[in-house]
């Protein structure tokens, strides 16, 4: 279908985004790969009288370490996250997840900010952020603010963002004992399931653990069941093989559409909370 009319500005910087959002009056959208926008648009789904292209603003993308921790910006690319070798090498598990998004052409136009900003229930990012800790920053003319990924998603297509703020990027700290495992959807890769698990290991002993599900319910969340069965207990196969055996307890929208029914579905959450375990636990 063809999407009804619009007009199309760019935004020379990131002040200028806000201002043109908030020109908008809640009719603009930013525009960034446009691999989720504009699909919705031809399906007359979204109906934005302007899109505000934010793709070539030079400071909302890119990778770099700062006091420790490793920012990425909004409009870094899937591609760019899974190649870059600083995150392969203190964060690992968010280039793991890029580099499952998609096919090649999504990989190198969807951009990290647009999936959290879309929030699909589907989407692989929410969940490495989740299970990371990460804090999403955000500015819109009231400032800047940092949201931890746990206030971030809260339902379906729904995060914690006003319509005339843009997320500017994410911050992690690197944590290299994590893995994400995925069922991916044969045609699009969306997961079916996808789970992460970031563990906090010492002597052999899991200290404490972030474990976090996508595509199972209406949004991204935490298996906090599976996290207290792997907390204080040794690292090896019969731990995970009982945490895994948990996960989904206490999921309770569990989603079924033509891709998988709700009961194949929590069966492959412990499947593959039991693999993401499995690669976190290879980084020990
Ligand atoms: C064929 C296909 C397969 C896909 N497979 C997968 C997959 O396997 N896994 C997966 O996770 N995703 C998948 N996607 C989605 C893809 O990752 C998109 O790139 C992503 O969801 C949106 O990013 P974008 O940059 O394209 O955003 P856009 O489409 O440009 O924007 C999406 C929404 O976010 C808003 N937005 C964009 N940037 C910002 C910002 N910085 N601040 C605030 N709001 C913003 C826009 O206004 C819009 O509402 C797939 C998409 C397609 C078309």
């Amino acid at each position: 279908m063809i999407p009804t009319q619009f007009e199309y500005k760019r935004a020379s910087s990131l002040d200028d985004a806000i201002a043109l959002l908030q020109a908008s009056k809640g009719d603009g959208k930013l525009l960034a790969g446009g691999h989720s926008l504009v699909p919705l648009m031809k399906l007359r789904l979204s109906e934005p009288g302007v899109l505000i292209d934010i793709a070539r603003i030079p400071m909302l993308s890119g990778i770099s370490e700062k006091d420790g921790k490793v920012e990425v910006g909004a409009t870094t690319t899937h591609h760019a996250v899974a190649t870059s070798e600083l995150l392969q090498r203190l964060c690992p598990v968010l280039s793991d997840a890029a580099g499952e998004i998609g096919d090649p052409q999504v990989r190198n136009r969807g951009t990290l900010g647009g999936s959290l900003a879309h929030s699909d229930p589907a989407a692989d990012y929410p969940a490495v952020i989740l299970a990371l800790n990460a804090e999403v920053h955000l500015k819109g003319p009231g400032g800047w603010r940092a949201v931890k990924g746990d206030d971030f998603f809260q339902a379906m297509f729904t995060v914690d963002m006003a319509e005339d703020e843009v997320i500017v990027g994410v911050q992690v700290v690197p944590q290299k004992v994590a893995g994400y495992a995925k069922l991916h959807q044969k045609a699009s890769h969306y997961a079916i399931v996808g789970v992460c698990a970031v563990l906090d290991v010492a002597g052999g002993t899991i200290n404490s653990a972030r474990v976090a599900v996508t595509g199972a319910s209406s949004h991204a969340q935490r298996l906090t069941e599976v996290e207290n069965a792997l907390a204080g207990k040794p690292l090896n196969q019969a731990t995970i093989d009982a945490a895994a055996a948990l996960a989904g307890a206490t999921l309770e929208d569990v989603n079924a559409d033509i891709h998988a029914s709700a009961a194949y579905r929590k069966a492959m959450v412990k499947v593959f909370t039991r693999r993401a375990l499995e690669k976190a636990a290879s980084r020990a």
